[in-house]
C-alpha cells in the first residue's frame, strides 16, 4: 500500500515523460512498468476533437488514457481511467487536458496542444452496438457539485418521513391531488397501477434523475449508483423521450 519513496521519483518521471511529449498522449502501461502511447481516435481519417472526445467514449470503444494511480500502489487495478474534460479556471481555462480524475497520481496532458501538433498518434476505434451501454464516463474532481449530499435533504431520500407524511387512504378511484407532497412509494406505486393510474410530469421528475453517464435512476437508487457522474435533473424532453422509448418497446 505505502508508497516508497524510490517509487514516487519514478512516478513522477513518468508524470513528466507524459506532460513533455508533443507528438503522443502517453498513458501507463503495467505490464511493462512504462509509458505507452494512448491512440487519439481519428474518425474517416480525421482526429476527433478535443471537445467531442467525451461524445467519442460514449459512441466508440474508446477509453481515455491510463493514469499513474496503477504505478502508485501495488493493490491499485491494472487500469485507472484518467478523466477528459476542459479546465474550468486559470490561465488555461477551456482548454482540454487529460488527466488523474482525482488528482492523486500526477498524471496531466495538455490535449488540446497536442490534438493541434503535426504528428500524433491515432487509431479508429470501433463504434459501439446501437443500444450498447457505453462504461460510465470518467469527470475529474473539478467538476463535481455536492449534489448527492443536497439530495438527502429532499423528503422523498429520508424514509423516516414517510410514515408522518402518510396521508390517509384515498376514497376508491379517486387521487388525492390536493394533498401535498406524495411519497416515493405512492409515486412507485401509480406509475404501475391498475387503479387510476399515472404521474404528473413534476411528479415523474421528482422521482427519477439521469446520471452523466446515461442510466435512469430513481433519486433513491441513485445514492446506491456507483459511478463518478453526476445527476442531473430530468427536463421536459427527457420525461417524454423515456416514456417515448418505452412505448416502442413494447
Ligand atoms: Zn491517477
Ligand atoms: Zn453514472
Amino acid at each position: 500500500m505505502a508508497i516508497q519513496s524510490n517509487n514516487s521519483t519514478r512516478l513522477e518521471m513518468l508524470a513528466t515523460k507524459a506532460k513533455g511529449c508533443n507528438f503522443a498522449v502517453l498513458q501507463y502501461c503495467r505490464d511493462t512498468n512504462q509509458m505507452v502511447f494512448w491512440r487519439w481516435p481519428s474518425d474517416g481519417g480525421v482526429r476527433v476533437e478535443p471537445k467531442d472526445l467525451r461524445k467519442h467514449h460514449d459512441t466508440h470503444y474508446m477509453l481515455g488514457p491510463n493514469c499513474l494511480c496503477p504505478a502508485s500502489e501495488i493493490s491499485a487495478p491494472d487500469f485507472v481511467e484518467a478523466a477528459i474534460y476542459s479546465i474550468s479556471k486559470g490561465p488555461l481555462v477551456g482548454k482540454y487536458v487529460a488527466s488523474c480524475a482525482q488528482d492523486k497520481c500526477g498524471y496531466f496532458v495538455f490535449l488540446e496542444y497536442i490534438f493541434n501538433r503535426p504528428v500524433l498518434a491515432t487509431r479508429t476505434y470501433e463504434r459501439r452496438l446501437p443500444h450498447e451501454q457505453a462504461p460510465p464516463l470518467v469527470t475529474h474532481k473539478s467538476e463535481a457539485r455536492p449534489l448527492k449530499r443536497t439530495y438527502t435533504m429532499i423528503d422523498i431520500n429520508a424514509p423516516d418521513l414517510v410514515p408522518r407524511r402518510a396521508a390517509p387512504v384515498p376514497a376508491s378511484g379517486s387521487r388525492p391531488r390536493i394533498s401535498s407532497r406524495k411519497n416515493v412509494t405512492h409515486l412507485l406505486e401509480l406509475l404501475d397501477s391498475r387503479v387510476a393510474p399515472g404521474v404528473t410530469g413534476a411528479e415523474f421528475r421528482r422521482l427519477f434523475v439521469k446520471c452523466n453517464c446515461g442510466l435512469f435512476f430513481t433519486r433513491r437508487a441513485f445514492q446506491d449508483h456507483t459511478c463518478v457522474g453526476e445527476q442531473r435533473d430530468l427536463t421536459v424532453t427527457e420525461v417524454i423521450d423515456l416514456t417515448g422509448e418505452e412505448t416502442e418497446a413494447t
